[in-house]
C-alpha cells in the first residue's frame, strides 16, 4: 500500500522555491489534513520544524520522489483550511507578474497572527469527552497534547464535538474578559455561612435571584465591584461559581455608537451609472466623478444591491482615507456586517476581523489594500475608491497591485468592479478609451448647493513677501477673512520630494547622513536631525563641522516651520497641525480630524493626508502652500501626482452650502498640472498627459519594470546589475529597451549601494521567464549579500 504524501510550500527564506516539497502524511493525521492548511515539517539537514501550506495531495508511488526517503508533517496547525481554493488558484495567477516566491503571496492573503506562533484552546460541550480526555480542566490547550491525542481531537472537531480558538502566545493580543457562570445551584442554596459573613450571605441571595429570573452567568468584574473579590474567590473555591475567560471582539463597542442611514435618492447621473453596475458585470468599470459628485452614495447602493442578492462586497479606499468618518458611512448602512481592515488595527483586532469574514459574519469589507485578499464568498461587487492611489501597489515583498487582484477576483466570482476616481490613473483611463473599461461619469456636485469651487493660482515669483518665506499676501488676507467669519481653512504643505535641512552660511555645508547619500532632515520638536532612510539621528550642530563658521542656517518650511510662521502672522487662528509626526500615536489622526470638524480650530494645517476624503461643510478656503515641490522629481508620472493632489485638496473646499475658494502658491504658474487643475479639468489633462507619454515611450503605451540591485560594495553591485543586463539582453527581444545600469536617485542607504534597470516594452513573451531567472539567482549562495527587487508596473522611481 502506498503512504500518502502532502505537497508543501515551506517558508525558508533562504531557500526559495515556487515547487512544493513532498512529506508523508502521518497515518493518525491522513483523514484530517486539508488543502490549505498550515503545517509544521522538518527542513534541511537539522530538521529544523519549518512552516508550511498544503497545497496537494498524491501517492509516494506516483512521486518523481518515489524510492527516496521522504520526511513525516510533525504537526497540523489548523483546524480548518486557512487558504481557501480560490486563494490558491489567485496565487497561481499572481506568480505571472508577480516577481517574488509563491510563500510570499500566500502569507500576504493571511492575517499576520497566522504567521506568527499561537496556540489553540480547545472546549467541549460534550459530557462523555470532558470526562474523558479534559479532566479537570475546561480548556486544553492544543500545544500541551501529544500527536495522538491531537489527531484526536481534530477528529472531534470534524464531528462537532469540540470548538477551537486561536489564541496568539503573546496573550496581548487577543482580548478577554473573565466570566463567573453558575456551576452548582444546589450547592448555592445548601452554601452555609455564618450571619457575620454578610457579603457573602448578599452575594448568595443576589445568585439565588438572579438564578430564579434565569440568569446564570456575570461579568466578574462586576461582581468582584459590588461583593469583593474576597467573596467571589470564596463561592469560586466552594464550587458554586465557576471562572471562566471569553474571548470578545474589540470592535463590537464601536458599532453600537452609530446611528443608521438610510439610501439617498439618486441623481441622473447617478442613477445611470448605478443601473449600469448592477445590470452587467461583463467589463469593469471607471467611475470617473468628480469630487463630492457623490461616488459613495453610488458605492454604498451597488454594494447593498449585492447583499440584497445574497451576496457579499469589498470596499478598497486608500490608508489614509480610513477615517472613521469614512467607514461609518459603511457602519450606518451595513452595520454588524461590516468588517473593517486597517494598517492602525493590532495583529489581534485584524484577527478578529478576519475570522469575522471567514465565519461568514461579515459580508461587507472596507479596507485598503491587503483587503483585497478577504476570505469572502460568493463576492457580488468590488469597489476600488480613487482608484490612482499609489498606496494600492505594495511597496515591497509581494509587490502586487490591488487593482491587479480585484480584477481576477471580480472575474472568478462573476462580481461587478467598480474604480472609482476624479482624476483616474493614465492606464485605467486609457483602458476606458479602449473599451477594456466601461466609463461612466458624474460631472456635478451631488449636494443641491455645493459647487465647483473657483480656483486662484498665484505667482510666488510676483508675490514674493517680505515678511514671510511661505505666504503670500493674497493668502493671507484670505485667511484671515475666512476667520473672521467663523468659516474654516484646510491648508496644505506638499511635502512629497522635499524637506528642512540646515546649511553652513559660508562654506555652504549640508550634513549628509553617514549611511546613505541623503541630507539630514531637521525636526524642530526633538531638535535632531534624522535620517528619513535609515532612521539615523543626530544633533544639531552649533558650528559648521567642515569650517567652524557659527553661522548655521535652518531651511526649508517643514509644517512645523509654517506653523510657527503662520502663528506669528496671525496670532488670534487656532491651527490644527496634521502629518508624520503629529499622527504618530494611535487614534491620533482621528483625535485632529474629529476636533476640526466639532469647530475647536479655524485651520487645519497638513501634508498630503489632509488632501482626501474631508468633508467638513464649514471649510470655504482651501490653500496650497507649495504646488509644485513634486513637479521636478526625476519620475514620468510627476505632472500626474501633481495634477492629482491639487484636484483633491481643491475638493475639500466648498462642500456644502457656503461656496468654496481655493488659493495655489506655485513657482510654476504656466505649468499645464497646475493650470489644468485650476480649471477643473481632468480630461484635458488626460489628454495632454497622454501626449507627453506618447513620445517618450512611457506607460500606458509601453510597459515597465524596475530591477534594483543593492549590496555593501558598490564595485560587486555594478557587476551584477552588468550580469543581469546580459541576462535580459540575451532573453529579450530588439524591440525592448533596457536602460541603465544606474544608481539610484538616492545611490545609498543603510550602507547598501543601488543600482537600477529599467525595461520598458510593449510585447515580450520570454519576459516573465527572464525575470524569473532574475529573481533565482537570489538563492544563490554566492549572492548571499546581494539584493535584487523586481518591480513591475513600478509606482515609484525615487
Ligand atoms: P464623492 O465620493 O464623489 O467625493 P460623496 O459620496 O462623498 O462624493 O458625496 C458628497 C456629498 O454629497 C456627501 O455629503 C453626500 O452625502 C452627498 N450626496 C451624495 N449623493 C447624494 C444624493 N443623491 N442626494 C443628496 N446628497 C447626496
Ligand atoms: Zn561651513
Ligand atoms: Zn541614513
Amino acid at each position: 500500500m502506498s503512504q500518502k504524501i502532502a505537497q508543501v510550500i515551506v517558508d525558508v527564506p533562504t531557500m526559495q522555491t515556487d515547487k512544493p516539497f513532498s512529506y508523508l502524511i502521518p497515518e493518525e493525521l491522513a483523514d484530517l489534513i486539508q488543502i490549505g492548511m498550515r503545517v509544521h515539517v522538518p527542513f534541511g539537514r537539522g530538521n529544523r520544524l519549518m512552516q508550511g501550506f498544503v497545497v496537494g495531495f498524491g501517492d509516494a508511488k506516483s512521486q518523481a520522489t518515489a524510492g527516496q526517503n521522504l520526511k513525516s508533517i510533525a504537526e497540523v496547525l489548523d483546524f480548518d483550511p486557512v487558504l481557501n481554493a480560490e486563494q490558491l488558484m489567485l496565487a497561481d495567477a499572481m506568480r505571472e507578474t508577480v516577481f517574488s516566491y509563491k510563500i510570499s503571496l500566500l502569507k500576504a492573503m493571511l492575517p499576520n497572527l497566522l504567521n506568527s506562533s499561537y496556540d489553540k484552546i480547545l472546549t467541549t460541550e460534550d459530557a462523555v469527552i470532558a470526562q474523558q480526555y479534559f479532566g479537570e480542566t475546561q480548556a486544553l490547550h492544543f500545544s500541551s497534547l501529544d500527536e495522538k491525542e491531537q489527531a484526536l481531537m481534530m477528529k472531534f472537531h470534524r464531528e462537532g464535538k469540540i470548538s477551537v480558538q486561536y489564541v496568539a502566545q503573546s496573550k496581548a493580543t487577543i482580548k478577554t474578559k473573565k466570566r463567573l457562570t453558575l456551576a452548582d445551584d444546589i450547592k448555592l442554596d445548601e452554601l452555609s455561612m455564618t450571619a457575620r459573613a454578610k457579603k457573602r450571605l448578599a452575594l448568595q441571595s443576589f445568585l439565588q435571584e438572579q438564578h430564579h429570573a434565569g440568569e446564570n452567568a456575570w461579568d466578574y468584574t462586576t461582581l468582584v465591584k459590588l461583593f469583593s473579590r474576597d467573596v467571589v474567590k470564596f463561592f469560586v473555591s466552594e464550587g458554586v461559581l465557576s471562572l471562566s475567560e471569553i474571548e470578545v471582539s474589540r470592535a463590537q463597542a464601536y458599532f453600537d455608537t452609530i446611528v443608521s442611514d438610510e439610501h439617498k435618492v439618486l441623481n441622473a447621473e447617478q442613477e445611470t451609472a448605478y443601473q449600469a453596475i448592477i445590470d452587467s458585470q461583463e467589463k469593469p468599470f471607471l467611475l470617473e466623478g468628480v469630487t463630492g459628485s457623490g461616488k459613495t452614495e453610488v458605492y454604498l447602493q451597488v454594494i447593498a444591491h449585492a447583499i440584497e442578492q445574497g451576496k457579499t462586497a469589498i470596499m478598497l479606499v486608500p490608508e489614509i482615507s480610513l477615517t472613521p468618518l469614512m467607514t461609518n458611512r459603511f457602519i450606518a448602512r451595513f452595520g454588524e456586517h461590516v468588517a473593517i481592515m486597517h494598517s492602525g488595527l493590532s495583529d489581534g483586532e485584524k484577527y478578529d476581523e478576519w475570522r469575522k469574514i471567514k465565519s461568514g459574519k461579515a459580508k461587507v469589507v472596507v479596507g485598503a489594500r491587503s483587503a483585497i485578499f478577504a476570505p469572502l464568498d460568493n463576492i457580488g461587487a468590488i469597489i476600488i475608491d480613487e482608484e490612482h492611489e499609489t498606496s494600492y501597489k505594495q511597496d515591497s515583498n509581494p509587490r502586487y497591485h490591488a487593482r491587479d487582484v480585484a480584477i481576477w477576483r471580480a472575474k472568478y466570482h462573476g462580481a461587478a468592479l467598480v474604480l472609482g476616481s476624479a482624476t483616474p490613473s493614465l492606464e485605467t483611463r486609457a483602458r476606458a478609451q479602449q473599451n477594456v473599461y466601461q466609463i461612466l461619469r458624474l460631472t456635478q456636485r451631488a449636494s443641491a448647493q455645493a459647487e465647483i469651487p473657483e480656483v486662484t493660482i498665484l505667482d510666488m515669483r510676483k508675490h514674493l513677501n517680505d515678511k514671510s518665506a511661505s505666504f503670500s499676501e493674497s493668502l493671507l488676507d484670505k485667511i484671515s477673512e475666512k476667520i473672521a467669519k467663523r468659516e474654516q481653512v484646510v491648508l496644505m504643505l506638499n511635502r512629497r520630494g522635499y524637506s528642512s535641512f540646515i546649511m553652513c552660511r559660508d562654506c555652504g555645508f549640508v550634513p549628509e547622513c553617514p549611511n546613505c547619500d541623503i541630507s539630514l532632515t531637521l525636526h524642530m520638536d526633538t531638535k535632531t536631525l534624522n535620517c528619513h532612510y535609515c532612521g539615523y539621528t543626530t544633533g544639531i550642530p552649533h558650528t559648521c563641522p567642515n569650517c567652524q563658521s557659527k553661522k548655521i542656517r535652518y531651511y526649508g518650511s517643514g509644517t512645523q516651520k509654517v506653523e510657527e510662521e503662520l502663528s506669528e502672522l496671525i496670532p488670534d487662528a487656532r491651527i490644527l497641525r496634521m502629518d508624520v509626526d503629529t499622527t504618530k500615536k494611535k487614534g491620533a489622526h482621528e483625535r485632529i480630524l474629529s476636533s476640526f470638524g466639532a469647530g475647536e480650530a479655524d485651520i487645519l494645517l497638513g501634508t498630503q493626508m489632509i488632501a482626501k476624503g474631508l468633508d467638513f461643510p464649514n471649510v470655504t478656503l482651501v490653500g496650497v502652500i507649495n504646488a509644485d515641490t513634486a513637479l521636478n522629481l526625476p519620475d514620468f508620472r510627476a505632472s500626474e501626482r501633481t495634477f492629482q493632489l491639487l484636484t483633491q485638496v481643491a475638493g475639500r473646499a466648498g462642500r456644502a452650502d457656503k461656496k468654496g475658494e481655493v488659493l495655489i502658491q506655485t513657482f510654476n504658474p504656466d505649468h499645464y498640472a497646475i493650470r489644468l487643475a485650476q480649471a477643473h479639468d481632468y480630461e484635458g489633462f488626460y489628454q495632454l498627459e497622454m501626449a507627453f507619454r506618447r513620445k517618450l515611450n512611457y506607460p500606458p503605451y509601453f510597459y515597465t519594470v524596475q530591477l534594483v540591485m543593492s549590496h555593501q560594495d558598490e564595485d560587486e553591485v555594478v557587476k551584477k546589475s552588468y550580469e543581469i543586463m546580459s541576462l535580459l539582453k540575451a532573453n529579450l527581444s530588439d524591440q525592448a529597451r533596457i536602460l541603465g545600469p544606474i544608481p539610484k536617485p538616492i545611490a545609498r542607504t543603510h550602507n547598501l549601494y543601488h543600482y537600477q534597470l529599467l525595461i520598458k516594452y510593449r510585447f515580450e513573451d520570454n519576459l516573465a521567464q527572464a525575470l524569473n531567472q532574475v529573481l533565482d539567482l537570489t538563492q544563490v549562495s554566492d549572492n548571499k549579500n546581494l539584493r535584487i527587487v523586481i518591480d513591475n508596473e513600478p509606482q515609484n522611481f525615487m
